[in-house]
């Protein structure tokens, strides 16, 4: 074949010129000159053979040859770099050969020099998809550690605070006990009940504390027993009486269908969702406006609703609150009181009443229009709970087996 011959009479040339050319260091010469004369050896095969697939070894060499700083960038390497070697390629042509040959041999390779580039795009994406795929998952993994070790930092803080904390209450409690009997309207007595309500102020966030490392380690255990949800909310409504009285908020419940039938749940944790969801409400409800808890009976579950007339969250905060330490609102306004206006926590609320809702097997979610102080579009908690006919405890399961049973499904009128 003619082109072929000639193909071959210019190897030795194209070599030299493409070397000099391509590498710069005498070191990368030579370890380029070995690459581009199996390149040029394949490219001739190819030609020969009428296979452009010979090219396919050489060229995922150099593909996964690409390096780190290759990858990091957008642009395409290894295709600039057959670019280049092309353009060489039909300058050697032309300088060599006479205008028909250089034409000939041109239209030879081009087919194998497509199929090097198709070859080259392909295997370029896959490098870089690798490339990409590792980075998420290094960062992923960076993640994790990062929210380890604030799970340990907590767990770690939460046990120290304790034993000083408990000190301190003892300690104040009976000095308040020796001064009610003394003087109870004296100022060393108003300034005590200072120092009792910070230190139940601190024990509820300590306590929160060991919740969210519990949850965080997957230790929480439940205390299943019959539960009422209408019962519930009539001891949170008095609990939280006072408080919305002050507000001068209106809280409305609802005997939604399923609120009066028989469930099993630790009660104390479920009171814990509702009562977090519920001053929730009420901070981030101006005064005057109204929380309205109702539900709905489903195949299996019962779904709660809390709804409030407050500031809404917008629909990209809407998942994040549920992770621990989601603040939204301004810092300088926390902890100002836990039914205050906008008066924030910690952040630990809500993460704790997810952790709770999903041991029990169910979920939650908050759903609203958007953050508005002026127009108030208020925001909807949902708690979908599974309704249970015993404990999944087999011990507590054997002991409520008879009201199980019985199905003392009517429950409390309340
Ligand atoms: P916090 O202790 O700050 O109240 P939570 O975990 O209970 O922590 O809530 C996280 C954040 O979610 C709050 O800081 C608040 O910005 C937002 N949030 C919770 N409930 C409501 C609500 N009913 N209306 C508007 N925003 C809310």
């Amino acid at each position: 074949m003619h082109e072929l011959h000639m193909l071959k009479t210019l190897h030795p040339i194209w070599l030299n010129r493409v070397v000099q050319s391509m590498a710069k260091g005498a070191s990368v010469r030579e370890d380029l000159r070995g690459q581009l004369d199996q390149f040029y050896s394949l490219l001739e095969q190819a030609v020969e053979t009428g296979d452009p697939a010979w090219l396919d070894p050489v060229i995922s060499g150099w593909a996964e040859s690409l390096t780190q700083s290759d990858l990091e960038g957008d642009t395409s390497n290894l295709t600039e770099f057959l670019n280049e070697l092309l353009q060489l390629t039909i300058n050697i042509c032309r300088e060599t050969l006479d205008e028909i040959q250089a034409l000939e041999v041109i239209g030879t390779i081009m087919p194998a020099f497509t199929f090097a580039y198709l070859k080259a795009a392909k295997y370029e994406i896959i490098a870089h998809s690798g490339y990409i795929s590792r980075q998420l998952k290094e960062t992923q993994q960076a993640l994790e550690r990062l929210d380890r070790s604030k799970s340990d930092f907590i767990a770690v803080a939460a046990h120290e605070l304790k034993t000083p904390l408990t000190l301190i209450e003892g300690y104040a409690s009976m000095l308040c006990e020796s001064h009610e009997k003394v003087n109870p309207q004296s100022s060393e007595m108003q300034l005590l009940n200072g120092v009792r309500n910070g230190t139940v102020r601190l024990r509820s966030i300590v306590d929160d504390m060991i919740d969210v490392s519990m949850i965080d380690n997957n230790l929480l255990s439940l205390n299943f027993q019959p539960v009422w949800l209408n019962r519930l909310f009539v001891l949170l409504q008095n609990e939280l009486k006072d408080s919305i009285n002050e507000r001068q908020q209106t809280m409305l419940i609802e005997p939604f269908p399923g609120s009066d039938e028989l469930t099993f749940g630790d009660p104390e944790r479920l009171l814990q969702v509702f009562r977090n969801i519920l001053m929730n409400a009420m901070k981030y409800t101006p005064d005057c406006g109204t929380i309205h808890v109702d539900g709905r009976k489903l195949p299996g579950f019962i779904e709660v609703t809390i709804t409030d007339t407050g500031i809404g969250i917008d629909p990209e905060d809407q998942t994040i609150i549920f992770e621990k330490f989601t603040r939204l609102g301004s810092t300088s306004l926390h902890s100002s009181g836990k039914t205050k206006f906008k008066g924030g926590g910690p952040g630990l609320g809500l993460h704790i009443a997810k952790g709770i809702v999903e041991s029990h097997g169910g979920a939650i979610w908050a759903e609203s229009p958007g953050y508005d102080e002026k127009n108030l579009p208020g925001s909807t908690f949902h708690v979908l709970l599974p309704i249970r006919a015993g404990s999944p405890d087999t011990k507590m399961a054997k002991l409520f087996e008879p009201l199980g049973q019985n199905k003392l499904a009517q429950g409390w009128a309340g």
